[in-house]
């Protein structure tokens, strides 16, 4: 048949290809499965408000426990999700779980949940935000949406109508990884930020090139300017807390502080927040 012949060709071409399709097929099929048998989980990284030095809200991030693969970064299966549209149901999860998990926390900790670009794509993305909201009794202010450069390369006008919509819910809108991919100025002119996340290559290069801590900086003064805040993501040292706390980032996150924890943790993370953070404080 024409497909298996395509196959063929392609392993003329390119040997090991039919292998790596299988396995990325049979990991399809899994992931699929994946929802249903309860196989993902969400764990949570706090943010830490440099003002205060307290925890301000834990980030979600999703993980799976595969029955034989062992635990399977998002970054392997989100964007096979992705390409195979598992994304919908996989994100309205996330957006649920974490919702519900955030209901038990005290009522000024937010939960930060991470978005894919092709949600956006979905016309519902609205609603069930709206659902994961009432369904869990969360107050749309607990709320932070991340999303990415790439969700301006989709229609623009559309999606800026549902981040204002979203806004409308209470709900605040970060730029993850803001510096890498497509960045651009005229983004955070057009969208109706809150937060701007720095990614983690500039806060992992702060110490070696000059250039990282000026182009920090100058993020966290934009930010300042157009009344953003900006996170630093990935940090890991003190040297680098005290560099991002001069520059002016308002709020921190990352290993030093601590890795993604279970949702189980979240509350002795709390407890020992005082002791542990006015340490790295200061
Ligand atoms: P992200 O949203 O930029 O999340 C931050 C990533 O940096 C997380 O990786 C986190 O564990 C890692 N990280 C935080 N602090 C440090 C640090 O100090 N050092 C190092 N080396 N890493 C640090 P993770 O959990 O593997 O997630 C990777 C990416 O997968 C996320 O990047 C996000 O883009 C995506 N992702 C995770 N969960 C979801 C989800 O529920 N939905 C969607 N659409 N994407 C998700
Ligand atoms: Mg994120
Ligand atoms: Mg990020
Ligand atoms: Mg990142």
């Amino acid at each position: 048949k024409a497909k298996e012949a395509g196959r063929a060709t392609y392993h003329f071409f390119e040997p090991g290809m039919d292998a790596k399709l299988q396995e990325r097929r049979a990991l399809e099929v899994d992931l699929r499965k994946a929802i249903e048998m309860d196989e993902l989980e969400l764990y949570y990284q706090p943010l830490i408000r440099l003002e205060t030095n307290e925890i301000s809200g834990f980030e979600a991030l999703v993980r799976w426990q595969h029955p034989t693969r062992g635990t399977v970064s998002p970054a392997d299966f989100i964007p096979l999700a992705e390409e195979t549209g598992l994304i919908g149901a996989i994100g309205n999860w996330v957006l649920n779980r974490a919702c519900a998990d955030a209901t038990a926390w005290p009522s000024h900790i937010k939960v930060a949940v991470n978005l894919s670009p092709l949600q956006f794509k979905n016309n519902a993305l609205v609603l069930q935000v709206v659902a994961a909201l009432g369904n869990s009794g969360l107050s749309g202010q607990r709320l932070e949406l991340e999303i990415t450069e790439a969700v301006m390369l989709h229609d623009t006008d559309a999606t800026i109508a549902m981040l204002n919509d979203l806004r409308a819910l209470g709900v605040r809108i970060s730029m993850d990884d803001f510096g890498t991919g497509y960045s651009s100025l005229g983004y955070l002119r057009k969208f109706p930020f809150d937060k701007i996340k720095i990614d983690r290559s500039f806060i992992q290069d702060l110490s070696a090139n000059p250039d990282s801590i000026a182009i920090v900086r100058a993020v966290a003064n934009i930010g300042s300017a157009l009344g953003m805040a900006t996170t630093a993501e990935g940090v890991e040292t003190e040297a680098e807390l005290a560099q991002l706390r001069h520059e002016g980032c308002t709020e921190v996150q990352g290993y030093l502080f601590s890795k993604p924890r279970p949702a189980k943790e979240i509350h002795s993370l709390l407890a020992r927040e005082t002791c542990a953070l006015q340490q790295v404080a200061v």
